[in-house]
């Protein structure tokens, strides 16, 4: 895309967030590669170059839940490469462009599939992980939350102190169901959403997948902001192909002086 056609991009951007009752941005992993974290699948994504993850990790944890802590006490993860991204990962230009958006009061709710907590960091409010949290753990029975370092692990499983349930990671495992609680107020925001922004997704995981599809059957706009082509493309109204982190700065810019005009 020429420079010409994306800053044409960014004003009809700008322009149909404007005029949105309520936008929601449906984010993926290529948001946060600007901070450093890699991606899973496009060209540099880990299983392009590794391979895809064993999908039964989910069916261990249930199998044998000590077994399965005790394991991920011990040992240094499977993907260190990606361990040691997320552990030195700050928020990018792009997670800051959200934030301002939000206060600007023209984002109204963020679903994130991305588990690196960069949106908090960023100072973003009205945020849904789908698959988690990185820096939290979860009650498997009532979903009750906690950050890592407020949780007293003083037994391999650690059961919930509310519901005696046993708790893991807060972030979604291959082959575990997404939490009820997020995944309702996912399809509340996509009830009412009227823009969404699809931004570093490459949106063929589902639910996530789903989302932008019943934005676009109940006449809502979709605006796509990812320097590589996706499934979502063609469903698209209109499309930034650049690095959200270039592309997101450039339309709160142009929000502003729009919306100061
Ligand atoms: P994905 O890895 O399947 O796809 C990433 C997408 O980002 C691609 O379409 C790619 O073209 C695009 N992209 C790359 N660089 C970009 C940039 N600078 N700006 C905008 N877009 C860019 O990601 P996914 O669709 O989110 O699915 C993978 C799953 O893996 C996620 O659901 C998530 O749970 C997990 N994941 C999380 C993180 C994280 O927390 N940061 C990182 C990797 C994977
Ligand atoms: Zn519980």
């Amino acid at each position: 895309m020429s420079a010409t056609e994306l800053a044409q991009a960014v004003e009809k951007a700008a322009q149909a967030i404007l005029s949105a009752r309520h936008v929601v941005a449906l984010v993926g992993a290529g948001l946060s590669a600007e901070s450093g974290v890699p991606t899973f699948r496009g060209p540099d994504g880990l299983w392009t170059k590794h391979g895809e993850p064993d999908l039964r990790d989910y069916e261990r944890f249930q199998q044998d839940p000590k077994q399965w802590w005790e394991l991920r006490i011990s040992r240094t993860s499977q993907f260190q490469e990606m361990a040691d991204a997320l552990n030195n990962a700050i928020p990018n230009e792009g997670h800051f462009a959200l934030t301002d958006l939000e206060q600007m009061g023209r984002l109204h709710h963020i679903i994130t599939q991305n588990i690196d907590n960069l949106h908090q960091m960023a100072g973003s409010q009205a945020i849904t992980e789908i698959h988690g949290n990185r820096t939290k753990l979860r009650c498997i029975e009532c979903s009750a939350r906690w950050p890592l370092d407020e949780f007293a692990m003083d037994e391999l499983p650690p059961h919930c102190p509310h519901c005696g349930g046993i708790v893991k990671g807060d972030t979604v495992m291959f082959g575990e169901p997404i939490p009820r609680d997020a995944l309702d107020e996912c399809i509340a925001q996509s009830r009412m959403c009227d823009c969404m922004l699809l931004i570093g997704t490459s949106a063929v995981v589902y639910p996530a997948a789903g989302f932008p599809v019943d934005v676009r059957m109940s006449g809502g706009g979709l605006i796509e902001v990812n320097p590589n082509e996706t499934p979502l493309t063609e469903i698209s109204d209109i499309v930034l192909r650049a690095p959200a982190g270039q592309a997101l700065p450039k339309v709160v810019e142009r929000i502003r002086e729009l919306a100061g005009a």
